[in-house]
């Protein structure tokens, strides 16, 4: 099964990536990690997408494409399925993506659009950190580690913030999801793939409404 999840920075999209690779087996492929990787091992995309996603703005859709289909001829992704988390991020990137799963012979299976308000993504992002040892998300209110300062799941203490969760940062992404992102709703819902589901509830009711739309 390969799956789209849908919607604006904060949406929780890589949260529930997390938690739909361990309910479904499925492999999370985050755009957004993968720039940031490049980015750290200063390769050559690295060094193009750096400023770029330090504005908040969005790197260019060939760079994209390119690391995506990279990925998408990797064993764990063809044989398990792939989470989409953060692409597509415009229409190019959606129409890229078709062709590709058809030369690689892959489908696409279901696109969840994550329904969220603007207002609350300002804070959800403020108060995201990451465990930089194991990836784990967490939220400085929403989604406390159950002892402070220690990961949940490998009880490091190297907590990580982002330096483009920033409220002006912050600001320009949901600028560019709203210019760019917000109409792959309708490319989508052309398909009859699209599924929505109300991203402002908790943590656990999204999992469980994602889970559901997905069975049924
Ligand atoms: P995205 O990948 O869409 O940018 P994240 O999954 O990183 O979003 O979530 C952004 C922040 O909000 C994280 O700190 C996360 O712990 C928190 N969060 C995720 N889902 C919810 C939710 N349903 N309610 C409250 N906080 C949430
Ligand atoms: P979030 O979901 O919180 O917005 P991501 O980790 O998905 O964050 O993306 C971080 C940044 O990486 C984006 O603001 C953008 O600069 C870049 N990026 C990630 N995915 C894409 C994409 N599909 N197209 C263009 N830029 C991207
Ligand atoms: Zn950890």
């Amino acid at each position: 099964m390969n799956i789209i999840l849908l919607g604006p920075p904060g949406a929780g999209k890589g949260t529930q990536a997390k938690m739909l690779m361990e309910a479904k087996g499925l492999v999370q492929l985050s755009t957004g990690d993968m720039l940031r990787a490049a980015v750290k091992a200063g390769t050559p995309v690295g060094l193009q997408a750096k400023a770029v996603m330090e504005a908040g703005g969005l790197v260019s859709d060939d760079i994209v494409i390119g690391i995506v289909s990279d990925r998408l001829d990797e064993a764990d992704v063809r044989e398990q399925g792939a989470i989409f988390d953060g692409f597509p991020r415009t229409q190019p990137q959606a129409e890229a993506l078709d062709k590709l799963l058809v030369e690689k012979g892959l489908t696409l299976d279901a696109v969840i659009n994550m329904a969220v308000e603007d207002e609350p993504l300002v804070g959800r992002i403020s108060g995201r950190f990451t465990c930089g040892d194991c990836g784990e998300g967490y939220h400085k209110e929403f989604k406390k580690p159950a002892v402070e300062g220690v990961c949940d799941k490998c009880g490091s203490s190297n907590f990580k913030f982002r330096a483009d969760d920033n409220e002006e940062t912050v600001r320009e992404r949901l600028k560019a999801y709203h210019a760019d992102t917000a109409p792959l709703i309708d490319y989508y819902t052309a398909t009859g793939k699209l599924k929505t589901v109300d991203g402002m509830k908790g943590i656990d009711e999204v999992q469980a409404a994602m889970v559901a739309a997905l069975e049924g």
